[in-house]
């Protein structure tokens, strides 16, 4: 699943390679999807979108927006989107394509589930894109650290720091997976109790959740998931599905797994205190 350095990767990709180009030609559910959601019906994509101008793109938590005129097209997580060239082989399946006036496209597809909204900004209520659009995400100026700080005000002291950071849309885009590295950083575990952390603790975390996001995001996202080009990401990732049983970074121990909060976590015993 695409999360912050992925989203910002492929939106700055696409501004290098669509910007500018006109919609000749859409295809909206072109393979059915039973976990493909639309905005409204997908045959009427077409009628909304040909002829429209690509503007810019934007990386928006986990969401990549791209812009065209008074409509925003945008798609969340769970989508891969890959631009083709003209003439290069497409896929068989895939739930929509965008053709511009040169013949080159761009590709949706559908991982397990995931959305492909069209729509105009000023029409839409999207609980999840409004709290991913409001809230200033790392690495801009709004997400310093007493903002950081105000996220966990409230919270129950038992709230694992997975919960706090990854869930309930805190943090838009800082999912299950850049977590892990974020936490590696910090030398906390997933499991541990917010109500344990103390002051250096907390700002270990703010740094860690701020420069592992930039080295991500610098290196073309990560090594687990792809980009516009269907190639994967520069930064290799010290926690995921591969490194595990691989020795730690730092310590040698090798890297652990467990299933927690719904998704599987990784962690180092040794450099990662509970
Ligand atoms: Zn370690």
């Amino acid at each position: 699943m695409i999360e912050i350095p992925e989203s910002l990767t492929i939106a700055g990709q696409l501004n290098d390679t669509v910007r500018g180009k006109r919609i000749a030609e859409v295809e909206a559910e072109h393979t059915k999807h039973s976990f493909a959601w639309y905005a409204g019906e997908p045959q009427e994509y077409a009628g909304k979108m040909v002829g429209k101008t690509v503007g810019a793109s934007h990386g928006i938590g986990s969401m990549v927006e791209v812009e065209l005129e008074d409509y925003r097209f945008t798609v969340g997580e769970g989508i891969n989107i890959r631009y083709f060239e003209p003439g290069e082989k497409l896929p068989e399946k895939y739930q929509m394509r965008i053709i511009f006036e040169d013949d080159s496209s761009l590709i949706c597809s559908v991982q397990m589930y995931g959305a492909m909204f069209l729509f105009k900004p000023e029409e839409y209520d999207n609980f999840y894109y409004l709290v991913a659009k409001e809230k200033p995400m790392p690495g801009t100026e709004g997400f310093d650290y007493p903002y950081f700080k105000s996220l966990k005000e409230d919270l129950n002291g038992n709230l694992s720091a997975k919960a706090m950071l990854a869930t309930e849309q805190r943090i838009p885009g800082l999912g299950n997976g850049v977590l892990q590295d974020i936490l590696l950083e910090a030398g906390i575990h997933p499991k541990r109790k917010i109500g344990s952390l103390r002051e250096d603790d907390w700002k270990h975390l703010f740094e860690a959740v701020v420069n592992t996001l930039w080295q991500m995001t610098e290196k073309g996202g990560r090594d687990t998931e792809k980009n516009l080009f269907g190639q994967t990401g520069g930064y290799h990732t010290k926690l995921s599905k591969k490194t595990l049983g691989k020795p730690c970074v730092y310590c040698a121990s090798p890297i652990q797994k467990a299933s927690y909060l719904g998704g599987t976590i990784y962690f180092c015993a040794q450099c990662q205190k509970i």
